[in-house]
């Protein structure tokens, strides 16, 4: 992964943002690459959810912002059950994708979800669409 540094101000202000949304130290994470073992979802990513985080502790906003791997994430939440310092990492990309759509206008409703979807879904599902594209 090619990264390109910036300005140290810029760094820090992304950085407070996605700690103050998410409520997580994004420094405690080491990079054990836990989170990414266990995801299931990880195989379609652009980057890892270590690489996520490592990334926001850089203060990188870009290489973060473009990812798809923010979209992908199904808020399953098996990282933070495997992460050995409790980090929430579906808090955190919530967070990077607040950053990345600030006024936060709903693009996603409960009357969209079809009744047979919406009897079938696991409730996990229908949570993580909300987190994602309702706000
Ligand atoms: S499991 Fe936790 S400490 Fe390990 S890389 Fe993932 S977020 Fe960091
Ligand atoms: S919450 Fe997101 S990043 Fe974490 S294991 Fe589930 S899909 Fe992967």
């Amino acid at each position: 992964m090619r990264v390109k540094l910036k300005a140290g101000r810029d760094q820090r202000k992304f950085i407070k943002r996605i700690e103050e949304l998410s409520g997580e130290n994004v420094f405690a994470c080491y990079q054990c690459g836990r989170c990414s073992a266990g995801c299931p979802v990880a195989s379609e990513m652009d980057l890892l959810p270590n690489q996520v985080i490592r990334l926001v502790q850089m203060g990188l906003d870009e290489e973060v912002l473009r990812s798809k791997t923010l979209f992908l994430c199904a808020s399953c939440f098996t990282c933070e059950s495997r992460c050995p310092k409790g980090i929430d990492m579906a808090r955190v990309m919530e967070a990077v994708r607040h950053v990345l759509d600030p006024k936060g206008k709903d693009a996603f409703g409960p009357g969209e979800i079809p009744p047979e979807l919406a009897q079938e879904l696991p409730q996990q599902v229908l949570v993580s669409i909300f987190r994602k594209f309702a706000k």
